[in-house]
């Protein structure tokens, strides 16, 4: 029987167009919030059509000494040139990226993973450290 692990990607970002890309300060003042910027595709970028695109990005903090990880957010990119006329007939493209806003009150690791409709699962993390 397989696990979650055996399945996921991991790779460098920069060579490996599915990796999640997480960008935001390495360090944050307790409390104090901020941005997080996800994205697939920063280096190499990913295709975007009918057929073959990120379905969803889905991002978490694991905050250091606890057990459990805190969801922070999950984001759907619902189109990708659909239409009744046909696949890659429509006019609307949803990219792969997105900004949220977090604070903690403990430093940790975002772990962000991404999911590609046709290459599955991909991880990321990022440590950030509270001041
Ligand atoms: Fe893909």
């Amino acid at each position: 029987m397989g696990s979650l692990n055996d399945v996921i990607g991991k790779a460098d970002w920069k060579t490996e167009k599915h990796v999640p890309v997480i960008e935001c300060p390495s360090e944050v003042k307790a409390d104090a919030m901020f941005d997080i910027k996800v994205s697939v595709g920063k280096e190499i970028a990913h295709p975007n059509t009918t057929a073959h695109h990120i379905t969803w990005i889905a991002l978490y903090f694991h905050a250091d000494g606890e057990k459990f990880a805190h969801q922070i957010g999950r984001y759907d990119f619902m189109a990708h040139g659909e239409a009744v006329e046909g696949a890659d007939a429509g006019p609307v493209h949803t990219h792969h990226q997105v900004i949220t806003t977090m604070a903690t009150k403990k430093s940790g690791k975002l772990l962000a993973v991404s999911m590609c409709n046709i290459h599955g699962l991909w991880q990321n993390e990022k440590d950030v450290r509270v001041t």
